[in-house]
């Protein structure tokens, strides 16, 4: 079935007990069993497992063409676990340009476990492989990144990782599987921030992972999830769900309004850059159009003269809130370097724009007041 039709109908078989078309909400956190433990249906505690987040993760594992999903309570829980995971002495390479959360894992919380996390340039091949060595263990790929949307060949740097016994793990937040499906690109595992698009309305907070294969991986990390309690709640499972099935009709406005405002940017005297990956002066644009569908709904764009002059922009726009996050209905924007802490690594000058689902006209005619 087409990935469509798959957004509407995975995990949504009509409830049995019922009849009910839209799914039930078990909240319940534990579930009757046998005197000796025997399970009724498959569940003992919620921690390890409930049937409103199994229906979640079958939806993301048809999606995105995977053998298995693991919901999680947020994207940082679902890269922790994914992390935690490795034994001590790994090495892991990720990219320069990532979310700054990841970022931060890197250089805090993994070095005292023994962990080495070195940044490489992932839109270079060439890069990559020379920063590779007998100890790395796991390249993290992001594609398009935040907030730069750099592009990284996925099939390519995938290959290249596993001739060297590497596995290959690529945050999917920002294209989701509408647009990108990296396990068919050979990425071994998928993640996802289901807080942005997957959920869609800027309510639910959840993150998951997806395998390409129900092997050893899968289990551990699924019995790490479960000792370490990073789950996700019931009725968060529940409003992504709700979120999922309108996916595909959302983001195709996301990616028709994001190109509207892209070349509007594009062609502002006051603009220096724009980064979106549609646009054919994008360097990777190519890759993009190779392996994305459709290029999104993010972009980061960089004001002539710096800093003063970007918050300037930030400031003057109405319609566009000033606020972190992406992927929900209403467009936001953000200057990055000023929440990114003591030492950003934003250009001082760039502005990320979540484009919404609004009338394009309505958010040129706001970034074009704002710009004047
Ligand atoms: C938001 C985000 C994350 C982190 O997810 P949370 O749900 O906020 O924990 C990871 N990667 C990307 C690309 C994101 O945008």
């Amino acid at each position: 079935m087409r990935p469509e039709t798959l957004a509407v109908h995975a995990g949504a078989e009509p409830d049995a007990a019922t009849g009910a078309v839209a799914p039930p909400i078990h909240l319940s956190t534990t579930f009757a069993h046998g005197p000796a433990g025997e399970r009724v249906a498959g569940f003992e505690y919620v921690r390890e497992g409930n049937p409103t987040q199994d229906r979640l993760e079958a939806a993301l594992a048809a999606l995105e063409g995977g053998a298995g999903a693991l919901a999680f309570a947020s994207g940082m829980a679902a890269i922790s676990a994914l992390l935690d995971g490795l034994p001590a002495g790994a090495e892991v390479l990720y990219p320069q340009d990532c979310y700054s959360g990841l970022r931060v894992l890197a250089h805090e919380f993994l070095p005292p476990r023994g962990l080495v996390a070195r940044a490489v340039d992932a839109t270079d091949p060439a890069a990559v492989r020379a920063a590779l060595t007998p100890a790395t263990r796991l390249l993290w790929l992001e594609t398009p990144s935040n907030p730069q949307l750099r592009i990284c060949d996925i099939a390519a740097l995938s290959t290249l990782a596993h001739d060297h016994g590497v596995a290959v793990a690529c945050d999917n937040t920002f294209a989701t599987p509408l647009l990108q499906r990296p396990l068919a690109l050979g990425a071994d595992v998928v993640m996802h921030s289901t807080t942005k698009y997957l959920g869609g309305h800027s309510d639910a907070l959840g993150g998951a992972l997806v395998f390409a294969r129900r092997d050893a991986w899968f289990d551990a990390v699924a019995h790490r999830r479960h000792l370490t309690g990073g789950v996700l709640a019931p009725f968060n499972a529940w409003l992504t769900l709700r979120g999922l099935r309108s996916l595909p009709a959302r983001l195709a406005w996301h990616c028709r309004n994001a190109r509207a405002v892209a070349e509007f940017l594009a062609g502002h005297p006051r603009v220096e850059a724009v980064h979106w990956p549609g646009l054919a002066t994008h360097p990777n644009h190519a890759i993009a159009a190779r392996q994305m569908r459709d290029f999104g709904g993010m972009l980061s764009v960089r004001i002539r003269g710096g800093r003063d002059t970007a918050l300037a922009v930030a400031a003057k726009v109405r319609l566009f809130t000033n606020a972190t996050s992406l992927g929900g209905c209403e467009s936001l924007i953000e200057h990055r370097a000023s929440v990114e802490g003591p030492n950003p690594v934003s250009p001082p000058n760039l502005l990320r724009l979540s484009v919404g689902l609004e009338h394009a006209d309505d958010l040129i005619d706001d970034l074009r007041q704002a710009l004047a």
